[in-house]
This record gives C-alpha cells, sequence and structure tokens, in this order.
C-alpha cells in the first residue's frame, strides 16, 4: 500500500521531488529542535495542480498530510509525527509571484515565496508589503497565512490577515478553490479565507495569496528609548499614537535580562542602555510618514521631548540614518537567538489588553519568583500590539533540561491562569500547532471548541490534513 502511494508520488511531481531516504532532519525536525518526527516521505509539488494531485493520492490512501514552508513555526505544526506514515507536504518549490499590479496595490503570489523576497520585490516596484518577522529571511508566505502571523509592523499595517485580500487553497478533498481576489469589498457569503487563514494547514493548503500592497514612506525614523518601568513604557506607547498618528510603525519593548543575554551571547552588536539602571525597560519605536524626512524629524523630536518632559523617557537615541536603524532593529531580532545560545528556556507568546499589561507584568513576575526561586524572565515583545514574549530561562545554576523537565508545565500553568485572569490569549501570534493543542481545550470555551470541531469535520472528514494540530480530538 505505502509503496503504491511512494511510486503514485514519484510519478505526480518526479522522482526527485519524492525524499523517503537519507537525512531529512530539515523537515523533520522543529526550529527549536525539540520536537523530531519521522515522514513517509517529503513530497514536493511545484504547482497547484500537483497539489491537488498529491492531496487526492493521499486522501484515496487515508495519508496524514502536513504542510510545510520554511519550518520557522514555533508551536511544532509543520513536523510529521513519528509514526512514518506521514507525509511532508513542502510548498518551497511554488515561489512564483504571479502578477503585480501597483494601481490595485495588490500582488499574487505562491505560498512558497520567502517573505523578505517578496519585500524585495515590492520594493523594486516602489510598493512597500509590510509583514516583518525576525524569520522572514526563511519563512514563506504560506506558512505566515497559516500561522496568521504578526510581527514587527501589526501596530500600522495589522497582521498577515489583514495583508490578505484572496487565497487559492487546495481543499482536503483534492479540490482546487480558486478565491484569490483583489477586491477590497466583497460580501458574498461566508468569509472563506479568513477561515484557512491561522488553520496552520488543519483545513487545507493555501497554494497562492492576493496580498495588500502599501506605498513607500517617504522617511522612516527609528528611535531606541530607556524607560524607567512598564507603566512609563504604556505611557510612551499613549505619547507616541498622539504624536505620530498613524505613522506608528513599531513598538517594541524588551526587559534588561533579554538585552543582557543579546551582550552577553552577540557581543558584536552594541546595545544603548545595557545594564542601565535607570533602564529597567528599553522601547524600539519607528516612524513611517508620509511627508519629507525633515517634517518626519520634527514630529519624532516632539514625542521625545514630550516624552522626556513626562518622565516616561530617561534617555534615547535616534538612528541617524538606515544603517543604524537597522543595527537597532538587529539587536531587538536578535533577542530569540541569544535566549537560544543561553539554553533550554520556556517561551510564551501572549496577549493582553495594554492597558493592563504593567498589573500583569508586576503580577506574573512576582508569582513566578515566588514559586520558583532563581528563575530568570527574559521578557520583550510587540508591546505596540498587546503581545509578549513572556519567557523563562532556567535559573543560572543548575541543569536546564532538567528545570525543562521539572517545572516546564507548572511555569505554563503560572503564566496562563495569570492571562486568563487577566483576560488576555496564550496564544497571540505564534499558532497552537501541538504545542498549544491541549490548552486549547483547557482555556477556549466550550462552545468556541465545538463549532472549531464542526468547522473541521465539514472540511476535513477524513482527518488527514495536519492531524493532531490545533484541535487534538
Ligand atoms: P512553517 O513553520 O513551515 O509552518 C507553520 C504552520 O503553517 C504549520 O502548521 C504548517 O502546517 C502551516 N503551513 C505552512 N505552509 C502552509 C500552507 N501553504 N498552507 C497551509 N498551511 C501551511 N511569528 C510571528 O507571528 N511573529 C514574529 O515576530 C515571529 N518571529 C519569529 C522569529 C524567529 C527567529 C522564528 C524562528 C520564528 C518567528 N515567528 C514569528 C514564527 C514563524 O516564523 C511564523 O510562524 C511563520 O509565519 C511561519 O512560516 P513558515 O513558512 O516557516 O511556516
Amino acid at each position: 500500500m505505502t509503496t503504491t502511494l511512494l511510486d503514485t508520488l514519484r510519478t505526480l511531481v518526479g522522482p526527485a521531488n519524492v525524499l523517503a531516504d537519507g537525512d531529512l532532519t530539515a523537515w523533520e525536525q522543529d526550529w527549536r529542535r525539540r520536537v523530531r518526527g519521522k515522514a513517509l516521505a517529503v513530497v514536493r509539488p511545484a504547482s497547484t495542480q500537483e497539489v491537488a494531485a498529491v492531496v487526492k493520492a493521499c486522501a484515496a490512501a487515508g495519508t496524514a498530510i502536513v504542510p510545510q514552508g520554511g519550518n520557522t513555526g514555533l508551536a511544532v505544526g509543520s513536523t510529521p509525527d513519528d509514526s512514518g506514515t506521514q507525509i511532508v507536504l513542502s510548498l518551497t518549490r511554488m515561489n512564483t509571484v504571479r502578477s503585480i499590479d501597483t494601481d490595485n496595490l495588490t500582488m499574487t503570489v505562491e505560498a512558497g515565496c520567502i517573505l523578505q523576497n517578496l519585500q524585495d520585490v515590492a520594493q523594486n516596484a516602489g510598493v512597500l508589503f509590510p509583514l516583518s518577522l525576525a524569520a522572514e529571511g526563511s519563512c514563506t508566505i504560506g506558512g505566515n497565512l497559516g500561522t496568521n502571523a504578526g510581527g514587527t509592523q501589526v501596530v500600522r499595517y495589522g497582521n498577515a490577515r489583514d495583508l490578505c485580500l484572496g487565497l487559492e487553497v487546495v481543499t482536503a478533498s483534492g479540490d482546487i478553490w480558486n478565491g484569490l481576489t483583489g477586491l477590497r469589498k466583497d460580501n458574498t457569503g461566508y468569509d472563506l479565507r479568513d477561515l484557512f487563514i491561522g488553520s496552520e494547514g488543519t483545513l487545507g493548503i493555501i497554494t497562492a495569496a492576493t496580498l495588500k500592497l502599501y506605498p513607500e514612506p517617504a522617511a522612516r525614523l527609528t528611535a531606541w528609548a530607556a524607560v524607567p518601568s512598564m507603566e512609563h513604557a504604556v505611557a510612551l506607547l499613549g505619547l507616541a499614537h498622539k504624536h505620530l498618528g498613524a505613522g506608528l510603525t513599531g513598538f517594541e519593548v524588551m526587559g534588561q535580562f533579554a538585552l543582557s543575554l543579546v551582550g552577553k551571547h552577540m557581543p558584536q552588536l552594541r546595545v544603548p542602555f545595557l545594564g542601565d539602571e535607570n533602564a529597567p525597560w528599553c522601547v524600539l519605536l519607528e516612524n513611517s510618514d508620509s511627508e519629507s524626512e525633515e517634517h518626519a524629524r520634527g514630529r519624532f523630536e516632539a514625542l521625545l521631548e514630550t516624552a522626556f518632559e513626562a518622565s516616561c523617557v530617561t534617555d534615547a537615541v535616534v538612528a541617524e540614518n538606515l544603517t543604524q536603524a537597522q543595527q537597532l532593529w538587529h539587536i531587538r531580532e536578535n533577542i530569540p537567538l541569544a535566549q537560544a545560545e543561553e539554553g533550554l528556556n520556556i517561551k510564551h507568546d501572549i496577549s493582553i489588553q495594554i492597558s493592563r499589561i504593567p498589573a500583569f507584568v508586576a503580577h506574573t513576575d512576582a508569582v513566578l519568583r515566588r514559586e520558583i526561586p532563581g528563575v530568570r524572565l527574559v521578557n520583550f515583545g510587540h508591546l505596540g500590539d498587546g503581545n509578549l514574549h513572556y519567557n523563562v530561562q532556567a535559573p543560572e545554576q543548575g541543569d536546564p533540561k532538567a528545570f525543562l523537565r521539572d517545572h516546564e508545565e507548572h511555569v505554563h500553568q503560572l503564566v496562563y491562569d495569570a492571562v486568563a485572569e487577566f483576560g488576555g490569549s496564550f496564544s497571540a501570534e505564534h499558532g497552537i500547532g501541538e504545542l498549544k493543542a491541549d490548552k486549547l481545550e483547557k482555556y477556549q470555551s466550550p462552545v468556541a471548541l465545538s463549532m472549531m470541531r464542526a468547522v473541521k469535520q465539514a472540511l476535513d472528514p477524513q482527518g488527514i490534513m495536519n492531524p493532531g494540530r490545533v484541535l487534538n480530538r
């Protein structure tokens, strides 16, 4: 049976694109290297028709399919389980920009396009595709839409969902739904596009998307500010909204401990205000303006002046040019990598109403420090969207592996219970995958879960699309 399926797949996509032997680590291991599965094969179709044919063959054989883009997901959703019976369907050969329409401000692209390449294509056409995240050099737009990725520009442009007008999807039965449209208004029935976005490959396979483009900003200014408390960081955000209006495109917060890990593991990066006792938090903020650089700088300086007067900021540096701005962003983007260098850690990707974040952080820090002495808190994130990566590093002395074994579930429970108490979400932008399927069961409302199961049953009655992810039953 299995041999027959592999033979069929070889006929459909060519023998070189069905990888069943050799080292498949790149497809079988998750980005954080915490989970390693075993695939029946990695299948790499080159067109929507090939994806449809592969899905039909797998459906006929009752074989589960795990869609995969860049495999940078952080929720264990893109790697196979360890049964050796699932195929990984890699979209990376589908990497064509089908069209770009600068009058309509849209482009239609295939799912396997690397995010950074799409940013470049847009830039070369004199427009902007604003989705941006640290994994942009290797994640794909299919994965971005599959997870409804957020990133650093959400405060202005929204997340992947907000940037997508239409989709092309291969359904679980192998049919092709052409929902590619550049329309900004289209109320013709249920919104199928929004069902597939964020469904993490559990309802169908996104093969192409029509994406929104924006005018390139005329000026972009970036500052790094030292702030005396999380309350002040939130107050600074309020001032930034007031002074910059829609020009505010990024507002990131970083705790000193998170920055100290960058200082320790990437000493070539010069972190402003590192170790400054008056700056337990730093904020990276960006202003993109359609007016001249001079005008933008004036507004930016007025903001910082007001912020100094209100004691929201104790010190600040403003990037003089694009290179300096990129260096500042580079520091922020390197926090997850520095954390990985420091060793095993426990990650949370949470969102809380912005006004409640200071109280949440004070409360949860105190609970964790009381329950697990010596614990180190790596807190950073997209404060402009109320999204924190509230991570926990093992105490300095001791074995991180043993720490995770003994404390991981307890830490999750303490953090997620606090999130629930503060009316937040335990998964802001990384999705559910396999990692948080049990948490969805615990923290999502029974009514919502029952509707989700009904949707899954309707669109994937055989249960072959990424089983065990999002919904674990
Ligand atoms: P994969 O990891 O391959 O897949 C992710 C999920 O989408 C899986 O469930 C998979 O089955 C599904 N999928 C993939 N392709 C398709 C498709 N064509 N159709 C249907 N389903 C599909 N995420 C953020 O939101 N914001 C951040 O700021 C951010 N920063 C990151 C920084 C680093 C250093 C890293 C490693 C990751 C970061 N991520 C972030 C997480 C990750 O980059 C995103 O989730 C990204 O969108 C995943 O894209 P991918 O192509 O790698 O998808």
